[in-house]
């Protein structure tokens, strides 16, 4: 063998060295470790956390370490750390002495690069591996700065018992972030990894404190502190049992994914202030038996979620706690009006003021009913919208359609209508459906910022001071009709169900109540320009609580929140668009010659609705059902006397194609139900047809009482002038 060939393997073999010691090192160290579920605010302060997968309270790594937990650290575990390669052969060396003389193991000479390794291949402490070790520490000190080393050990040393890293450790010794540590428990941290076993086990408390100390006194030699500091961190005590974590918004810690640190938009001062509201009021409610709580707060300009109370009270101990009920589908009652209310306004389809009926009415079996039990006969819109009535509300959809309202609400988010529209029908809009609290609040809050009309200019010719806002797709050519909506939804001295001697500050809000079938939900949504605010309140289990309703049990809560915000004199502007047009005062439709009539600017769609069909020769008629349940509250009205072309006589009972079923009596015999039609003219005479055959007339009040045999009829009544009406239905067996 030549000494050319001799130098070839030699240069070869150092060659392969090189490149094993290139590669020898995995690309992520720490791959296969788990982590906890880490939650912080939109600050970055700590929300909540989980622990992880295998037990550990192990937060995911961070970039940086404390400035003086570092310090603290280089000083007790490795010196040198900021100057050597990865090993220190003089520690090493002293190390290897040291145990040589005294026959056991009292020093590693580890440096904390090695530390690093170890922790992150978790094999014995022999020789070999600490060779292993050695070189693979060389390897990384090539790889990262001396900072991500140090920060790869304050991740993942142990901390004693289940805390691994310092940052779950400062947050179980000492409750607070690793980055507002004093000197003393910096210390204490910095001497732990050393002897984990000794704070866990509460043993050898007196050691770790000689420990701490004596670092702490290193600490005032080298410089780091002065005597003041030195002096009042020797009085520091120890540490007791761990802390819990903070727990502020536990409902959405579990909705974050898991095993990662997440900055969510919460705000933290916000977010206490909203769980102090709903936990009071959550004490209250629930001697009521209202047992579950929960309310979500939007920034309407970023359509951020800035505050979540999944369920309110969430550290007590009672059943359906657990449930994320803002997450959770439940009957929408009324809550979802106002998108109808809208769109119908956005198509034309409707006026801000047109009449829409309010009368008794069978659809296809669905009889819907208001929630006190009343008929008005004829309700403008905007004020049905506002004192949220049921039967305009149903006429209203079935013009609008089933169908587009559904894919409506799916487009403005709500993700919990899966089955057809057929499937709800017209009582989509009572709360045949179902939504979640936090997807209605975000529809809301889309309309609400809709209404920004950010670039109009503010009457003092400065910028607007509600910043940025962006109308989605859905409202980009509605912003009147939201207005409109809005200006509806404002109107807080209602007629309906609420005790304002409850609510403490009445702030100005557009919002909107729902009370589901069998007072089972309670919904309220409040919108600001600013803010969008939805509560919840019922039981997660879903039963039923009379005196349960959006207005009583949730409006409070609601007005609560509404107070923590900060307050602002701005209010959503009327957008610049639509067109003027001439509207019956009496019908708010479109104005015909024959109507009272006054301008109004409305969406221009508007302007293809219906003209008002109420005004005949210059008087104010409607049909005989709306007739009979609107003058009672309309004294005015004078209705049709002798208005020609008009119709002069309806059923109110039963509508067409209702199905009865006829009461018995303790006898067996049947009973009978009452029909009864109305007629414009006070003194007119009816004659009633009971298929075909003449079954009695009435006069002034027009009702009769009859039992049909079972099967399908047909009732017809006839006036003097041979004036008529039908109805066809059938009597159940
Ligand atoms: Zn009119």
């Amino acid at each position: 063998m030549g000494r050319f060939r001799v130098r070839r393997w030699l240069w070869g073999g150092a060659g392969l060295l090189l490149i094993g010691w290139l590669v020898c090192l995995p690309r992520n160290l720490f791959k296969d470790t788990v982590y906890s579920t880490v939650v912080e605010s939109a600050e970055g302060e700590l929300l909540g956390a989980r622990i992880a997968a295998d037990g550990q309270w192990r937060f995911p790594p961070c970039d940086t370490v404390p400035e003086r937990f570092a310090t603290a650290l280089v000083q007790f575990e490795d010196r040198q750390f900021w100057w050597h390669p990865g090993v220190n052969p003089v520690a090493m060396g002293r190390a290897l002495v040291q145990n040589l003389r005294s026959g056991h193991v009292v020093s590693g000479g580890s440096t904390l690069t090695m530390q690093v390794i170890r922790l992150s291949r978790n094999k014995e402490r022999t020789v070999t591996q600490k060779l292993i070790e050695s070189i693979l520490a060389t390897r990384l000190e090539l790889r990262c700065r001396k900072k991500t080393i140090l920060a790869m050990y304050a991740s993942h040393a142990p901390f004693g018992g289940n805390v691994v890293g310092l940052e779950a450790a400062a947050w179980r010794y000492f409750g607070r972030p690793a980055s507002e540590l004093s000197w003393a428990e910096a210390a204490t941290l910095a001497v732990l990894p050393n002897a984990p076993s000794t704070l866990h086990l509460g043993k050898g408390r007196e050691e770790l404190l000689q420990k701490r100390n004596r670092l702490l006194k290193r600490l005032l030699e080298h410089g780091d502190i002065g005597a003041d500091t030195y002096a009042a961190a020797l009085e520091e005590p120890l540490p007791d049992a761990p802390l819990p974590l903070p727990a502020l918004a536990p409902h959405y810690v579990e909705r974050q994914e898991k095993g990662k640190r997440t900055r969510t938009t919460l705000r933290i001062e916000l977010q206490k202030a909203v769980s102090a509201v709903t936990d009071r009021q959550s004490d209250e409610l629930a001697k009521e038996g209202v047992a579950d709580l929960a309310a979500v707060v939007i920034d309407n300009r970023t359509g951020e979620v800035v505050a979540y109370v999944g369920n309110a009270s969430a550290y007590r101990d009672r059943p359906g706690v657990q449930v994320d009920i803002a997450a959770s589908p439940r009957s929408t009652g009324s809550i979802l009006k106002p998108f109808l209310f809208q769109a119908a306004l956005q198509e034309g389809i409707i006026l801000p003021h047109t009449l829409l009926p309010d009368i008794p009415v069978n659809l296809g079996g669905f009889a819907p009913q208001n929630f006190d039990r009343h008929f008005y006969g004829a309700v403008p819109a905007n004020e049905a919208l506002a004192r949220s009535l049921n039967v305009p509300a149903v006429f209203l959809l079935r013009q609008y359609g089933v169908p587009k309202f559904h894919s409506l609400l799916q487009k403005a988010g709500l993700t919990t209508l899966t089955q057809t529209p057929d499937h709800y029908g017209l009582s989509l809009i009572l709360g045949g459906g179902e939504g979640r609290l936090d997807e209605i609040t975000a529809a809301y809050s889309q309309m609400a910022a809709s209404a920004c009309a950010p670039e109009a200019p503010r009457a003092h010719g400065g910028p607007s001071q509600l910043g940025r806002c962006a109308p989605g797709a859905l409202y980009a050519h509605g912003k009147l009709a939201v207005w409109y909506t809005l200006d509806a939804l404002k109107e807080v001295n209602r007629p309906d169900e609420l005790d304002w001697r409850l609510i403490r500050s009445v702030r100005k809000a557009a919002w909107k109540t729902g009370t589901s079938y069998g007072f089972r939900d309670a919904w309220a949504v409040g919108m600001t320009p600013e803010y969008t605010i939805g509560v919840w309140a019922g039981n997660a289990d879903g039963h039923g609580v009379p005196g349960l309703t959006g207005a009583r049990t949730a409006g409070p809560v609601l007005f609560d929140i509404l107070g923590l915000l900060p307050k602002t004199d701005s209010w959503f502007e009327e957008p610049e668009e639509g067109v003027s047009a001439k509207i019956c005062t009496l019908s708010g439709m479109l104005a015909t010659p024959d109507c009272p009539a006054e301008e109004m600017i409305i969406p221009k769609e508007g302007l293809q609705s219906d003209p008002c069909p109420y005004h005949k020769t210059g008087v104010f008629v409607l049909t005989p059902a709306m007739e009979w349940f609107y003058k009672p509250h309309h004294p005015e009205y004078t209705g049709a006397r002798k208005a020609t072309g008009t119709q002069v006589l309806e059923f109110i009972y039963p509508s067409s194609g209702t199905v009865l079923y006829l009461p018995r009596q303790l006898s067996g015999e049947v009973e009978g139900v009452v029909f009864r039609v109305a007629h414009h003219s006070a003194d007119a005479t009816v004659f009633w047809h009971l298929d075909q055959t003449y079954v009695g007339e009435t006069r002034f009040i027009h009702e009769l009482r009859l039992a049909p045999a079972p099967g399908k009829h047909t009732l017809t009544v006839v006036d003097g002038e041979g004036n008529s009406s039908s109805i066809v239905f059938t009597v159940a067996e």
